[in-house]
């Protein structure tokens, strides 16, 4: 480890932080940690900046809401098997919960669904993979057959899962995901996992990055509490920060770069977690709860459920799209009380007896993350890789939204990151050779690197 690197500090103490680094990382997300992690791994001295005063960013677990840990935003760690994520969890002796055998209890009046119907719901789902793997980049609403049978319900599920109503994503966002073979919950929550990795990690918290000046030799990154000088930088903020103008860039960013921030505009999923008294409501733990709309008009209004995960008393709602800003703009109060009506609805039961109290996440007004994940529009996937192009091979993209085949992941963004640090070090290195081949071959390194 170089330089002031020897010593390491965790939350900000800047007493034994690196005055000088090799590589300044902003934002102490998944993608920021994951690059910084690699970096340190291969000996260069690292800081991060974090605006917030915590690490993790949209992993955040907490106690103090329900008195267990929960995850306000990711929870599910997804991938392909060799996921780095699952071995390191196991190692640091996390409980991992396997959520791929997970069923929908889809009710319509309030009971479980008659078979036929059921059958009905779930042939919507397949329609919608198959008609939008056919497709190529625009909008998933408009690759679904007029009439089909669920299709709100479908639409809504989707709706969820990417923050973005089907109308306003590319179908090639959607194929271009990895099958994952992997997907757990993490029983002391993914946002702990992903604190715990970072525990070792310099992090200057409470300290916003304002600018970032590239025209010069290395970079200069001016902060709310300074400038700090490095060789590069990774800049791990999602395109909702970057649209608002949070950091200002000298030279100003390439065309493309601006654009692809617009074309990667953020979604939002808000959850509505409920908390009951151990009363199960003939559901088990772990699984799905939804329900067939009073209308297939979509957006749809609905909130579906992940019921008891871990077998905590929860069943945590999900918002997605429209309706979640809509809802997330009216507040708590008002949020809680509709995902507890749609739920009593579906169990067919008077849940309010049983409710001890809620809580609404509040990504759509947190300014460091500015939504939950970013979507591309149709025709637009090429964004995600516009942003993740280097500037002037010293500073570099990572987050979730570049982090292709796993975008929108707390895991891809992990990798993103560790990706974005092998371009760092093969640029460093480019930068070091004394020999043209040595920095032919570096150079080779970072191509590689970028289109990986
Ligand atoms: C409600 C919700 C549910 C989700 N569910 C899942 C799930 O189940 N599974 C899954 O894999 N993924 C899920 N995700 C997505 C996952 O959380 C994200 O993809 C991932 O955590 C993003 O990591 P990141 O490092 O790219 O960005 P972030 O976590 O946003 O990290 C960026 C960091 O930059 C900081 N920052 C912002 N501006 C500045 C600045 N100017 N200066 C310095 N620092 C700054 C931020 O505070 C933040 O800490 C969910 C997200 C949400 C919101």
């Amino acid at each position: 480890m170089s330089g002031a690197m020897g010593a390491v500090a965790f939350g900000g103490m800047a007493s034994a932080l690196p005055t000088n680094p090799d590589v300044v990382i902003v934002g102490a997300g998944s993608a920021g940690i994951g690059a910084a992690r690699k970096l340190m791994a291969e000996g260069r001295s690292v800081l991060v900046v974090e605006a917030s005063n915590r690490i993790g960013g949209r992993a955040y677990t907490e106690s103090d809401t329900f008195g267990v840990p929960y995850d306000q935003g990711c929870a599910w760690l997804q991938g392909p098997r060799n996921l780095p994520h699952v071995s390191l969890a196991q190692d640091l002796g996390f409980k991992l919960v396997d959520h791929n055998s997970a069923s929908d209890s889809f009710r319509i009046d309030g009971a479980p669904a008659p078979r036929k119907e059921k059958a009905k719901y779930d042939r919507a789902f397949e329609t919608l993979y198959e008609e939008v793997w056919q497709a190529d980049d625009v909008s998933i609403a408009s690759v679904l057959p007029e009439g089909m049978p669920y299709s709100a319900e479908a639409q809504t599920w989707t709706t969820m899962g990417y923050g973005m109503d089907m109308a306003n994503v590319s179908t090639a966002d959607m194929n271009a995901y990895a099958e994952y073979q992997v997907n757990y919950l993490v029983r002391e929550g993914l946002g702990t996992l992903v604190a715990t990795l970072g525990r070792d990690v310099p992090v200057k918290l409470n300290t916003a990055v304002e600018a970032i000046d590239w025209s010069g030799d290395g970079v200069k990154i001016i902060t709310s509490d300074g400038t700090i000088s490095a060789q590069t930088c990774i800049v791990t903020v999602s395109p909702g920060v970057l649209a608002a103008g949070g950091i200002r860039f000298t030279p100003e960013l390439p065309v493309a770069k601006q654009q692809a921030v617009q074309d990667l505009p953020m979604g939002l999923l808000t959850k509505v977690a409920l908390q009951f008294d151990g009363e199960r409501f003939g559901l088990t733990p772990n699984n799905w709860l939804s329900y067939a709309l009073p209308s297939q008009q979509v957006p749809a209004e609905a909130c579906y459920f992940v019921t008891f995960p871990t077998g905590l008393d929860l069943a945590v709602g999900f918002l997605g799209g429209d309706f979640a800003w809509d809802m997330s703009a009216k507040g708590a109060d008002v949020a809680i009380d509709f995902a507890l009506e749609e739920f009593a609805k579906a169990v067919g039961s008077d849940a309010r007896k049983h409710f001890i109290k809620g809580h609404m996440s509040d990504w759509h007004a947190n300014p460091f993350t500015r939504g939950a994940y970013a979507a591309a529009k149709p025709g637009r996937f090429g964004a995600r890789q516009d942003l993740k192009d280097p500037l002037g091979d010293r500073v570099f993209f990572a987050g979730e939204a570049v982090g292709v085949p796993l975008a929108a992941l707390c895991s891809g963004a992990h990798l993103s990151g560790e990706n974005a640090a092998q371009m760092a070090l093969a640029s460093m290195e480019s930068g070091a050779c004394s020999s043209c081949d040595a920095r032919g071959a570096a150079k080779q390194k970072l191509q590689k690197a970028i289109s990986e």
